[in-house]
């Protein structure tokens, strides 16, 4: 009985048994390890609102924050909405398929673990730039966003926009210039350094001229 002791105070120290002991510790991940499957979204069409009933069951199975998923279909699908109690709500008609493939495209962005296929992973910041690290099998990688048709669009002018601008020049014709996503825009009667909004009022290729105004921005 004494020697049985003194065996189980040797694997105490052991490396191996600490491993397993915080593993037991754990369990989650574990769980994770041999079955993973997102819980089927539960949406509802109620008029022109759209509710995911088990939208907080999903991201506890993801073990993502809501608000990060939420931003996520929300920019994505282009469409309001919060979280309510464990349901999430979208101000439009939005179909339960739509859901089901952002879901799954946040999913294999922000969740798989791309080198062993595993969700046991975290996401850190460097710097700048997001990193999906595995508890699994400690790949890391940077966690790059596809780019979504609304997003391109939405780097595209149009005459009446009001954006904010900071000038950031000064033109031959002594004009302010500044830049907006790969446009120049030219705002006579502005000075360098100065932010302001400007209304844009011909646009010619990748040049843009605008005038100042006191009107809210509408990009
Ligand atoms: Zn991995």
């Amino acid at each position: 009985m004494i020697a049985r002791i003194g065996v189980n105070m040797a694997e105490e120290f052991d490396y191996a048994s600490l491993l397993n002991r915080a593993k037991i510790a754990c369990p989650e991940t574990i769980e994770n390890h041999e079955r993973f499957e997102i819980p089927e979204p539960e949406v509802l069409q109620e008029g022109k609102i759209t509710v995911l009933r088990n939208f907080i069951d999903i991201t506890d199975k993801l073990r993502r924050d809501p608000q990060h998923l939420l931003q996520f279909l929300l920019k994505e699908l282009g469409a309001p909405g919060n979280v309510e109690g464990r349901r999430a709500v979208f101000k439009a008609k939005i179909s339960a398929q739509s859901i089901n493939d952002k879901i799954q495209m946040y999913t294999e962005t922000y969740v798989i673990c791309s080198e062993c296929g595993l969700p046991d992973t975290k996401i850190s910041r460097e710097d700048r730039t997001l990193v999906l690290e595995c508890e699994a099998c400690g790949a890391r990688r940077p966690i790059t966003v596809r780019k979504s048709v609304r997003a391109d669009t939405a780097n595209t002018l149009r005459e009446g926009d009001i954006i904010e601008l900071t000038i950031t020049d000064v033109g031959k014709k002594g004009d302010g210039v500044g830049k907006f996503y790969d446009y120049l825009v030219v705002v006579p009667g502005t000075i360098k350094g100065s932010n302001i909004h400007a209304k844009i009022t011909k646009i010619s290729a990748k040049t843009a001229f605008a005038v100042p105004t006191t009107e809210a921005a509408t990009r």
